[in-house]
């Protein structure tokens, strides 16, 4: 390698870490966050050049062709699965994307115990454990990663998995992590690194595993920071600035999310960087909870919205998988027409991802300022005329403030219940994300209104815009 490559390819990298930086601060709020995306995507254009030139220098031709073949076969698998996506199946696309992280992490701390580049003698031990750190991370994330995917498909249960002495096993894989890396260190052996291998991947499994549906947003922002520490570990045995300067961006950008989300859910972070360490299994007898419910139609619906003086309206999940956030929006400017108060109250993980209400809201041109937190909204149920839950279920599940046995109890809630009425729209009483059933269908208050998120906001509308001005009940 020349000095005048490595110089530029040095050049570039800086130019890159400053546009990952620039890109973090563009996706801390909804304004910024289109500016976000594109340095983020022009620094890892730039660090992508940059290596190129670097690795192409020292390699052979056969070597420059297998890398050219593998960025165009990855980068056209990855274009067009990512084309594809739909926005509600996110989540598990992020999901596999880290799992590639962690397996790529794995592959390089196996590569660097294979290959044999010559080591200054004092830093072999260094080296070692970098080999083995890497590994484990890169191993935890994968596997971790594979279920938090299957969950999120609904291809695995979201309930928790309870295995007897689940804390006591994590506990037990740390423990012989730390023990083997050191006898890696001292003599290195191939079976030490299959051990430490199978001990990541395990682990990885059961951590994902034994956290329940509800807690699933905070394991994503984990396994997004897991993910950036494995890369990290990866660029330091690549020797790689840049990795390991992006590696401890995402790494701790993901780790301060998790903190953050957990704050918002009133859940422990420990607990859950531990695969739920401390809390108590779900209670069997929550069961299936039973009553009588009140179904009402689209004209009632209409009418009640139309005599109301002030509306909130909940949108989750099915406001996504409906994708009814156009005719929310179309309605609730019919709404503040007609000189009723309007406004929206977002649960912190409502949806699938963080933000999933707030960018379906803005795309569909719904004003910032009538767009509330739950914190900046829960206190203005009492007194509100009518709220409309578009499709959300455990965001707004009295059983998380009322059944301490829940496997959602603490959780915060939009108290939806302590409005006159509620309009609950869903297509059946099927429960939530959590698995765990909802009281609220059952209070006298509430309304079921079954059918199509969307289908049925259209309905509403053309009911509304037929009886004119205000109809008196
Ligand atoms: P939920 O997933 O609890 O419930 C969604 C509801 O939407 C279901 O009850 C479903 O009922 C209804 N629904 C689905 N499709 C339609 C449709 N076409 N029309 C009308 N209704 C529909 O949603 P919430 O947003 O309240 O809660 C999110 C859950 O996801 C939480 O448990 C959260 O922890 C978890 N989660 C959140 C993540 C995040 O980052 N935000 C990430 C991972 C998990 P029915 O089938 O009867 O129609």
């Amino acid at each position: 390698m020349t000095d005048v490559t490595a110089a530029i390819a040095a050049a570039a990298y800086v130019v890159a870490a400053i546009l990952f930086i620039l890109a973090l601060a563009g996706l801390s709020k909804h304004e910024t966050a289109r500016a976000g995306v594109v340095y983020g995507m022009a620094g890892m254009a730039i660090a992508i050049l940059a290596t190129l030139a670097l690795v192409i220098e020292g390699s052979t031709w056969a070597g420059i062709v297998i890398l050219i073949v593998a960025l165009i076969v990855g980068g056209t698998i990855g274009l067009i699965r990512a084309a594809k996506v739909q926005m509600t199946g996110m989540p598990q696309f992020i999901a596999l994307m880290h799992s590639f992280v962690g397996l790529a992490a794995v592959l390089i701390g196996w590569n660097g115990y294979l290959e044999s580049a010559p080591i200054a003698s004092d830093l072999v031990g260094v080296h070692r454990a970098e080999i083995f750190i890497g590994v484990f991370i890169g191993a935890v994330t994968f596997t971790g990663s594979i279920v938090a995917f299957l969950k999120l498909s609904a291809r695995m249960k979201s309930a928790p998995l309870v295995l007897p002495g689940r804390n006591a096993l994590n506990i037990a894989a740390l423990v012989l992590f730390v023990a083997v890396t050191v006898w890696f260190v001292i003599t290195p052996a191939l079976w030490l690194l299959i051990v430490v291998t199978v001990i990541a991947l395990l682990l990885g499994w059961h951590l994902v595993a034994s956290i329940g549906g509800g807690d699933m947003p905070v394991v994503i922002s984990m396994l997004n920071s897991y993910s950036g520490w494995a890369a990290a570990a990866s660029g330091f045995l690549l020797d790689n600035d840049l990795l390991i300067i992006t590696g401890a961006l995402v790494g701790s950008s993901g780790a301060y999310l998790s903190y953050i989300m957990c704050k918002a859910m009133n859940r422990s972070f420990l607990s859950v960087i531990f695969g739920g360490y401390g809390i108590a299994a779900p209670s069997k007898g929550a069961a299936e909870e039973t009553g009588e419910y009140h179904e009402t139609t689209v004209v009632e619906t209409a009418q009640l919205l139309a005599n109301a003086t002030s509306v909130i309206i909940t949108p989750g999940f099915g406001m996504a998988v409906a994708q009814a956030q156009y005719p929310v929006a179309e309605l609730a400017r019919s709404l503040r027409s007609r000189g009723i108060e309007v406004r929206f109250g977002i649960h912190p993980v409502a949806g699938r991802l963080p933000g999933h209400m707030n960018v379906l809201l803005a795309e569909a041109r719904v004003p910032y300022d009538i767009v509330l937190e739950l914190d900046e909204i829960n206190e203005d149920f009492p007194g509100t005329s009518v709220v409309l839950v578009i499709g959300a279920n455990d965001t707004v599940n009295p059983a998380a403030t009322e059944e301490p046995n829940s496997p959602i109890a603490g959780m915060p809630v939009l108290e939806v219940w302590k409005a006159d009425d509620v309009v609950v729209f869903k297509r059946s009483m099927a429960s939530g994300y959590a698995g765990v059933p909802n009281p609220l269908f059952y209070r006298d208050n509430a309304h079921m209104l079954f059918g199509d998120a969307k289908v049925r906001v259209e309905e509403i509308i053309r009911v509304l815009a037929e009886t004119g001005a205000r109809v008196t009940g």
